[in-house]
């Protein structure tokens, strides 16, 4: 006879329950840039966390990059307003 109220769970291990939650990971990213910023600091020595530190670095300045990428994808604007047959 198996009462079926604590096996809710049937995959996951009951001892799971009692790890302790991960951190959050807004704060885990927090520590990692800082560590990071911290490393590109002394200058760009070509180890791992400098290639971790660009490559970060490029996700985050996205935005504020120029946009020669677009410009480059999407076709000149026509000035097609100017070419209207009269
Ligand atoms: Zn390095």
């Amino acid at each position: 006879m198996t009462p079926k109220s604590s096996n809710c769970l049937p995959g996951i291990s009951p001892a799971i329950r009692r790890v302790v939650p991960a951190a959050p990971a807004d704060e885990v990213m927090i520590e990692q840039l800082e560590f990071l910023l911290e490393h590109a600091q002394g200058g760009d020595c070509g180890c791992s966390q400098c290639e971790r530190y660009r490559y970060v670095r490029a996700i985050l300045l996205d935005a504020f990059s120029e946009p020669a990428k677009c410009a480059a994808a999407a076709p000149a604007m026509k000035e097609e307003d100017d070419t209207v047959p009269f």
